[in-house]
């Protein structure tokens, strides 16, 4: 591994000019790469997956931090053969796979403990978080690299500006906290925005019961009127909205932004309840 070129020699000599339409933002420090393969750790067990490991720094950074086998997920055709080098120097401890993280079944690419660090394509972020998180139950642990203004959203509790439906979805599944912000200087080239590492740890079971379809339609309705009373914004929902809330026992002129993970999932519940007994 140390005899491998320095992380700017392997773009020029690969021709890897950085694609905006794949969230092309590289990382060269490796007091970085380091530190955020370290929030991941311990990394010598199970499955390390990382998405998107473009000219590898990242990828050299969790190998030599432990990691015992990590399987990186790439779609980009001239990142694959930029790190030819690192998969012969990683001696069997990496595998490459060029695929779309977005269609990938994350289980079949080894067994648990699995966990999944990345420095994130924004451009696909969001879903790529949604996605794992419908399936959370995979994961030990997801140390993730979002935009600063989406990593607020994944971590905001009700009463914050950011409090919303990503907020709402990650606090059912997992306990998440952003373990430290970068500016766009660190990157290559540097995004319009700043950045944040996200730590996430599923909670499995979730603590509170309810189906995922109905948090996610009850939080699409109470948000998208965040402003309004419930008694209003559940309407969207089903016209037998204040039935909803009151069987569940909130507030009827609460705010979206006030309820809790645990008052979403009651909502969710009283939702069903509603669907499947016809009086929704
Ligand atoms: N890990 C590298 C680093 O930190 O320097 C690169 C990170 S860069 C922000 C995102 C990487 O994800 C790029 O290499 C890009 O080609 C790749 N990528 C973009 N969309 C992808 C997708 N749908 N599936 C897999 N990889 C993707």
């Amino acid at each position: 591994m140390a005899a491998l070129p320095p992380l700017r020699e392997v773009i020029a000599g690969s021709g890897l000019s950085a694609r905006k339409g794949l969230g092309q933002n590289f990382l060269f420090d490796l007091n970085l790469t380091g530190k955020i393969a370290r929030t991941a750790a311990p990394l010598d067990r199970g499955t390390v997956i990382e998405v998107g490991p473009g000219p590898g720094g990242l990828t050299r950074a969790l190998l030599s931090e432990g990691a015992t086998r990590v399987v990186a997920i790439e779609k980009d055709a001239r990142c694959i053969e930029a790190l030819a080098p690192l998969v012969e120097a990683a001696d069997g401890r990496l595998v490459l796979l060029q695929a779309d993280a977005l269609t990938v079944d994350v289980e079949a690419l080894g067994p648990p403990p699995r966990r999944i660090v990345a420095n994130l394509p924004y451009n696909v972020a969001t879903p790529l978080l949604i996605g794992w998180l419908k399936r959370a139950e995979l994961f030990e642990r997801l140390v993730l690299m979002f935009q600063k203004e989406v990593a607020e959203r994944i971590v905001a509790r009700p009463g914050d500006d950011a409090y919303g439906r990503l907020g709402v979805l990650t606090g059912w599944r997992a306990h998440a906290h952003i373990a430290f912000s970068l500016p766009p200087r660190a990157f290559t080239p540097p995004p319009k925005v700043e950045s944040a590492v996200v730590d996430i740890e599923p909670r499995v079971p979730p603590p509170e019961d309810c189906r995922l379809a109905d948090l996610e339609a009850v939080t699409a309705a109470a948000f998208g009127q965040r402003r309004k009373m419930l008694r209003r914004s559940l309407k969207t929902l089903t016209p037998a909205a204040e039935t909803l809330i009151a069987e569940t026992g909130l507030d009827p002129t609460a705010r979206a932004e006030t309820l809790t993970v645990a008052d979403f999932a009651a909502l969710a519940r009283g939702w069903r309840r509603l669907s499947e007994s016809g009086d929704a």
